[in-house]
């Protein structure tokens, strides 16, 4: 990962440096993360151990196609820690199509982090059905995938063929502890990317240790 990718920053923070995205909505905290001024701008830390997609970068994520415009669609979005990160490296002139079907947790999303920032677009639908997302329009650079679904790959697929643009980037996020203790966690992502073969080059896959024990992230180039 090259050290000056102008999506993302290393500010010093407590006498280390920190990984941090120029805040989009200045004075906004999502996850109560801490907030840095520097040389008037402000930038909020991103915490490697709230957000699969910090802990990718920190074990050395090699493609980074979030940037200034990109278009993504986010599959997962929760309360919306990982979506904000992304919010802010998009900009104002990126979109990111943020699905959630918790309707608890969308509520959450909506009034903390969604309603601050017109560049995500809350889709309250279940990702099994992608014909429903009524809002999303073209296609996106990237699709990113962490719903936690023991048929998580498949319902990925279908979106990357309704939504992801031909080179596009696919990030999925594997669960590598299953409830097969019997799986070893290397099996368990090789079975998942082995699905993903014959639409999709394996770009990277990343084990999350020690930010997070339990997902490996499978970074991936959609063939059309
Ligand atoms: N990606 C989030 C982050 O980094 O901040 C965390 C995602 S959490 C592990 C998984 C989320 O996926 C939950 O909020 C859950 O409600 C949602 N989810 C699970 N199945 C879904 C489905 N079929 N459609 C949409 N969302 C789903």
């Amino acid at each position: 990962m090259e050290e000056d990718n102008p999506s993302f920053f290393w500010i010093k923070s407590e006498g280390q440096q920190k990984l941090a995205t120029e805040n989009l909505v200045p004075g906004n905290q999502v996850y109560k993360e801490k907030l840095i001024i520097k040389k008037g701008i402000e930038y909020r830390l991103w915490d490697p151990f709230r957000s699969k997609l910090a802990a990718a970068i920190m074990n050395e994520l090699e493609d980074f196609p979030f940037e200034n415009k990109t278009k993504v669609l986010y599959l997962g979005a929760s309360t919306g820690t990982t979506v904000s990160h992304i919010s802010d490296i998009v900009g104002p002139s990126g979109i990111v199509f943020a699905v959630e079907h918790a309707s608890r947790v969308a509520r959450d999303f909506l009034d903390r982090v969604a309603a601050y920032r017109k560049n995500i677009m809350p889709i309250l639908q279940d990702a099994r059905k992608p014909k429903e997302y009524f809002s999303v329009f073209g296609k996106v650079d990237v699709v990113y995938v962490d719903i936690a679904q023991p048929d998580q790959t498949e319902i990925a697929i279908d979106n990357c063929e309704m939504f992801l643009k031909k080179d596009g980037y696919f990030f999925l996020v594997i669960k590598t502890r299953s409830i097969d203790v019997t799986k070893s966690p290397k099996k368990i992502v090789e079975e998942e990317t082995q699905k993903l073969k014959a639409k999709f080059e394996i770009l990277q896959t990343i084990d999350l240790h020690p930010y997070d024990k339990d997902h490996a992230i499978v970074i991936a180039k959609f063939s059309g």
